[in-house]
């Protein structure tokens, strides 16, 4: 884990991923992504070994390992290749926090039989902070569009005004269902407020006019809402843009408060 660890790190772009493939705790070969022009680290790993080499091995892997997400994607997923390969185990460092990869890497391995365990929990956020550009999925700055993975107890997510300016409001999405087509927006102390009617944060000149704020608000796709805590100095605006079985796709705006 740490060997692979050490691999990602030489990564020079983003998001960074190591590998390495070892058998009865002799390490075999390591790769990390972009090694070989933009070739995952699995595949880059696993492609130094020959076929008798892959066959039984266990493949430690900082990012979980991708899966085909358009069936014209040209190269086969790591994913595949690891289930061709007759690797045995795969240990992972996180699991993807992109919504469309997240946690169907993990599945797919489990489904053909390869037994899957995770790095301990002080390596996995050593590998969080590392993996991402912005670090922790769990900070957003200024504006953006990002998909989260919303599980169980749900995301908590802390939106910092810009890079520069650490003023920072808290927000968590709960209570995802997929089935009824709405996903809670919480905010502690009755500070969300459904922006009724707008349809683009251009619609919305003064997020104050939008009346009886409460402590969650459910939201649907298109749904706007402000969040605004007492004695906060600027609120932010979150739009929810599609909602999918486990995870979210929404947008956010911060505004100084006038
Ligand atoms: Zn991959």
């Amino acid at each position: 884990m740490k060997l692979a660890i050490e691999e990602h790190l030489k990564c020079s772009e983003y998001p960074r991923v190591g590998a390495v493939v070892a058998r009865d705790g002799v390490v075999l070969s390591t790769g990390y992504r972009g090694e070989r022009n933009k070739i995952h680290a699995e595949r880059v790993a696993l492609e130094k070994l020959t076929r008798e080499q892959r066959c039984g091995s266990t493949v430690y892997t900082t990012l979980e390992p991708c899966v085909d997400l358009h069936h014209d994607q040209g190269i086969e997923s790591c994913a595949d290749l690891i289930i061709s390969s007759g690797v045995s185990e795969v240990v992972i460092g996180v699991l993807d926090p992109n919504g469309t990869i997240y946690s169907q890497g993990f599945r797919k391995l489990l489904e053909n039989n390869i037994s899957v365990s995770f790095f301990s929990r002080k390596l996995r956020s050593a590998v969080e902070e590392e993996t991402f550009e912005f670090g922790d999925v769990h900070r957003v700055f200024g504006n953006g569009k990002r998909r989260v993975p919303v599980v169980h107890s749900g995301i908590d997510i802390t939106v910092q005004f810009s890079e520069s300016d650490s003023r920072s409001i808290p927000i968590s999405w709960s209570t995802l269902q997929p089935t009824f087509g709405c996903v809670d927006l919480i905010s502690s102390n009755g500070a969300v407020t459904v922006a009724a009617g707008t349809k683009n944060f251009g619609d919305i000149t003064d997020p104050s006019v939008f009346r009886f704020p409460s402590h969650f608000a459910r939201m649907k796709k298109g749904s706007i809402a402000i969040v605004q805590p007492a004695g906060a100095t600027f609120s932010v605006l979150v739009k929810l843009n599609d909602l999918f079985e486990n995870d979210i796709l929404f947008q956010w705006e911060v505004r100084n408060n006038s």
